[in-house]
């Protein structure tokens, strides 16, 4: 297909939406855009006779999924060297950047890729950290805050893609077949000669290798941490590739081998690394799951990745006798869509940096080859597949410290909720217990982890559903999906309540602007029982709406669910546009003068869970026979009217806030308590006057 001089706008096949204008954009040089092949399905670009690259949309390439459970389409072209020459945003329905952010983080974040290889090892680091000098084939792209979800897919989507092309289609990254351990060949070895045969790697580094690979004297660093210069190795690594028996089963003994094996999933390889010396393999703020930024395995160019399988999390290192001890003794797992081919070369990479001052740091790249015998290894046909497990796993491996953080807070408020009758006794341990969960909720669960649920869930999943409910599109916000999971199980036990009342950030902030209106003596609008029962509809009529409209169009459904101010508030922290910022003001300037405004009578989240919290099991706010005819006391107290004139609690408005419950408890709170003590001190000839709010 010939380029003419004119922008051209219609599509180069029936079925793709990618025009010889945005192929262009990524090849500005091309004169000639080839038929899209089908095996890859690419495009061949080319320079009056000559290819220069390829371009190729993701979606035939990736089945990634983003928050809204719908592929990325990105257009990405890279050139005949393996470099990135650009990438486009075709389509995406990411609603942090279509209804929050806007395009633009998201625009900046794809433009790093330019002029990048397809081999490098991208790490994603927040924008606000200093850049750092990366070492050779590393480089280090700014990620987009309160994006982070949306930004691993997007990486893991153009770079699984770029290289299943890049391995059907140049040389230089061509792949075998990958090859299978034969499990049936096993002799035992020793310690000794696992090292002769070469089945255990021995690698040191002396410190002339190191000081030539540096460029100068290690004498020249006065700022490193060791106490004293090294004389010899600065490093001592071990390294062995544990799947193959004759490896594994020798350096672990039977029972630890089965239990690597156990641990390991379908395909996936590990290996064994371990180190003695100045400088370790792994850095000292290494966290256990993660990827050793010191030590990294390459083939065939292209970088394997490493994680660490915490294989000695619990249990002690038991290996060959005579292999020696050392502290830093870690196995690391290796998946099989990383192209891993045991059987082929495999290049061990160590970075070696050092800090010169506090603004410099040098760095050095060794490498080290290991290659095990061809005989230990059968040729399968070469599939290369990318499992959209790894982004959810790599997404949760990073936010481990969230993980458990808010597990420890959700099983801490069930405690609260099954021993609610004997820890709200009193008004003040009442206070003493939910101001600082509500301070949790709102600074940590909502601005700091970005917990906060959404309406936009509840229609994702009921789509989900529709087209066949795959839970991977949950796990992506490991954060998220846990609130749910606690939401699911205390709607089921309590109803609506423990969420609304303990673990929305929104709802935390309007109770906060409670507390607010109350010491600046702010007084609250009062209207009708019928005008509030008639509001109270509102929210589950908007509900009904979003959810009717999310079938039709997912996309208008979420612009229409900007109705939450959840995202202004709370995700962007009010740094949004004036309209959005405008809106979310107003709500909680209404919570001034009618207490909980937005959670009484918009908010369909609140809805949802209402009706799905409908049938709940417990019900065990004390009641009194006579609250409601003689007391109004609690009626009066709830900031949500959610106690009828009879005294009963309405458990499909209640937050379950746990007020009247400790007021009811409370002998210096509860009007029946003080009037009978009244009148027993009267009684006795002691009359001691008390103000009874009714
Ligand atoms: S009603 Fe809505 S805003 Fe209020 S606490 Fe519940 S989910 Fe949050
Ligand atoms: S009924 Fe009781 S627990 Fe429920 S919101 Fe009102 S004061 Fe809180």
């Amino acid at each position: 297909m010939l380029i003419p001089t004119a922008i051209q706008a219609q599509t180069l096949s029936a079925n793709s939406p990618v025009t010889e204008q945005d192929v262009l954009e990524l090849f500005p040089k091309a004169t000639v855009i080839g038929e899209k092949q089908t095996s890859p399905p690419i495009w061949p670009i080319y320079q009056l006779q000559e290819l220069i690259g390829y371009v190729f949309e993701s979606r035939d390439l990736s089945s990634l999924t983003g928050f809204s459970g719908n592929p990325i389409d990105l257009l990405i072209g890279i050139d005949a060297q393996g470099r990135f020459t650009g990438v486009k945003i075709m389509a995406h329905h990411e609603p942090i950047f279509l209804h929050g952010l806007g395009m633009e983080p998201l625009l900046g974040f794809v433009d790093q890729y330019r002029g990048n290889r397809i081999n490098d090892r991208i790490i994603l680091k927040k924008p606000e950290t200093q850049t750092q000098k990366a070492g050779k084939g590393t480089v280090y792209f700014d990620s987009v805050t309160k994006a982070t979800v949306s930004i691993i897919v997007v990486n893991d989507t153009i770079m699984s893609s770029a290289l299943k092309v890049a391995r059907q289609t140049l040389e230089e990254f061509a792949q075998q077949a990958p090859a299978r351990v034969k499990n049936e060949i096993f002799e035992s070895r020793s310690w000794d000669e696992l090292l002769q045969t070469g089945l255990v790697e021995h690698w040191q580094l002396s410190r002339e290798t190191v000081e030539q690979g540096l460029g100068s004297s290690l004498s020249d660093y006065p700022e490193t941490e060791w106490s004293e210069t090294p004389e010899e190795e600065i490093i001592d690594l071990y390294f062995a590739y544990l799947n193959a028996p004759i490896v594994g089963k020798n350096l672990l003994g039977n029972a630890e081998f089965l239990r690597l094996q156990n641990k390991l999933k379908k395909d996936e390889s590990a290996i064994l690394v371990m180190s003695k010396g100045f400088y370790e393999y792994i850095d000292p703020n290494f966290k256990p799951g993660t990827i050793p930024e010191r030590f990294n395995l390459v083939q065939n160019g292209l970088p394997i990745p490493v994680r660490d399988l915490n294989f000695y999390n619990y249990d002690a290192v038991k290996l060959i006798t005579g292999a020696p001890v050392f502290e830093n003794t870690r196995i690391f797992r290796i998946r099989p869509q990383t192209g891993f081919d045991p059987s082929a070369t495999m290049d061990l990479q160590f970075n070696f940096d050092i800090k010169k001052n506090h603004l410099i740091i040098d760095r050095a790249a060794f490498t080290q080859t290991h290659q095990l015998p061809e005989r230990l290894f059968e040729r399968q046909a070469a599939q290369v597949e990318v499992a959209r497990q790894a982004t959810w796993v790599t997404i949760w491996l990073s936010r481990i410290p969230e993980v458990v953080i808010l597990t420890i807070a959700l099983i801490l408020l069930t405690y609260i909720f099954v021993k609610q009758q004997t820890l709200m006794t009193t008004i003040s341990h009442f206070t003493f217990i939910r101001w600082p969960f509500l301070f949790f909720t709102l600074f940590y669960v909502g601005f700091y982890a970005q917990g906060q649920l959404s309406v936009v869930n509840i229609f994702t999943l009921f789509l989900e559903l529709l087209r066949g409910f795959d839970i991977g599109v949950f796990l992506l916000d490991p954060v998220i999906f846990i609130l749910w999971i606690h939401t699911v199980i205390s709607l089921i036990l309590w109803g609506r309540g423990v969420f609304c009342g303990w673990l929305c950030p929104f709802g935390a902030l309007q109770e906060m602007v409670t507390w607010l209106a109350s010491k600046l003596k702010i007084k609250q609008w009062r209207y009708s029982k019928l005008t509030h029962r008639r509001l109270l509809k509102m929210k589950y009529v908007i509900l009904f709406a979003l959810t009717g409209l999310s079938f039709y169009s997912l996309e208008q459904a979420m612009t229409l669910s900007e109705v939450e101010p959840f995202k202004t508030a709370i995700t962007l922290v009010f740094i949004r546009s004036y309209p959005f910022v405008l809106y979310a003001v107003l709500l909680l300037g209404i919570g001034l003068y009618i207490s909980k405004f937005y959670c009484r009578y918009a908010c369909p989240l609140g809805a949802g869970l209402a009706l799905l919290g409908k049938f709940h099991i417990f019900e065990k706010l004390r009641r009194r026979s006579e609250c409601g005819s003689k007391c109004q006391m609690c009626r009066n107290r709830c900031q949500i009217d959610a106690i009828d004139d009879s005294g009963a609690v309405n458990y499909s408005e209640c937050i379950q806030c746990l007020e009247c419950l400790a007021i009811i408890n409370d002998k210096n709170q509860c009007s029946i308590d003080l009037l009978t003590e009244k009148k027993a001190r009267t009684n006795n000839g002691i009359a001691i006057p008390i103000e009874v709010t009714t």
